[in-house]
């Protein structure tokens, strides 16, 4: 599953290789990609072809690209938003490259190559909504900042989790507060700051979601700055390199062996539908 360092890295991509590119021709090859917009995929055909890219923005794990004012699409929705899922991608073709089965959705552009959305699990989507004023899509304005945001509010986030006594990961990945942060990181960021999973936030105190917090930033930039090698061949960057970045994670996925910190194992326990991984020695059951 891409995580915030890979999105935020297919953003930088896109905005490379599409900003100011006209989109000529939408073509929807599998309608499952356009299911949550309204009129379906000729709707989204029609609304984005002959627009013009003129930025590539992300909030969490939402991107989305704005356009160009068009006397065209007058009172059109100005924001295209994608969600990656599972194992959504952006690959930019040459002209006489190939596309093949994954293609969901692919544009022609006024270069001559076409950007394809490649998605082999399908659980990714694009969709047109409406920027509402504070320049975030609607569909993506039920989320909070998320820490790479230059106008992300360590303090205040820590204030907002701390008002809950929902436990800190489930409110991590609830993404109201803060977004971006997924299971992988959630486990990292909890078990650098010592903390165990089902916390109730507000037992943390704005501290203790603060250290949670900036642990998980820093996690993610690490990632960020080291990112680029790939172990899933089904996540492929815009410019079609691999984009899974090789993570060196100190408790994802590695139940069983023996903590970087105090030589404890590892363990992993069922969360919700997911998984939490932590060390039993640095991050105790709270008493009740
Ligand atoms: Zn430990």
């Amino acid at each position: 599953v891409p995580e915030l360092p890979e999105v935020e890295t297919v953003r930088r991509g896109l905005a490379d290789a599409v900003t100011g590119r006209r989109l000529v021709v939408t073509r929807v090859e599998h309608p499952r990609a356009t299911r949550r917009q309204p009129g379906g995929p000729a709707a989204f055909e029609q609304l984005t072809t002959g627009r013009t890219i003129a930025s590539v923005r992300r909030r969490g794990k939402y991107l989305w690209w704005t356009f160009a004012d068009d006397p065209d699409h007058a009172g059109s929705p100005d924001a295209l938003v994608a969600h990656l899922g599972m194992s959504g991608q952006f690959r930019l073709v040459e002209p006489d490259g190939g596309t093949d089965d994954h293609v969901r959705v692919q544009w022609l552009l006024d270069d001559g190559r076409t950007l394809v959305f490649r998605d082999q699990r399908t659980f990714g989507w694009v969709l047109m909504s409406d920027l509402g004023d504070s320049g975030v899509p609607e569909s993506v304005a039920h989320i909070g900042r998320d820490p790479f945001d230059p106008a992300f509010d360590p303090a205040r986030t820590a204030a907002l989790l701390a008002g809950s006594r929902a436990g800190i990961k489930r409110l991590l990945l609830a993404q109201r507060h803060v977004s971006g942060i997924g299971n992988i990181y959630a486990d990292e960021a909890l078990w650098r700051a010592g903390v165990h999973p089902d916390t109730p936030a507000d037992r943390l105190a704005p501290e203790g979601c603060g250290a949670v917090v900036a642990a998980a930033t820093a996690v993610m930039r690490q990632a960020l700055a080291s990112g680029g090698t790939s172990f899933d061949p089904l996540y492929v960057s815009v410019n079609g390199e691999s984009g899974w970045f090789e993570r060196s994670l100190d408790v994802y996925g590695r139940a069983g062996q023996p903590c970087r910190r105090c030589g404890a194992l590892i363990v992993r326990e069922r969360f919700t539908n997911r998984s939490s991984h932590r060390c039993p020695v640095c991050q105790p059951a709270q008493r009740p």
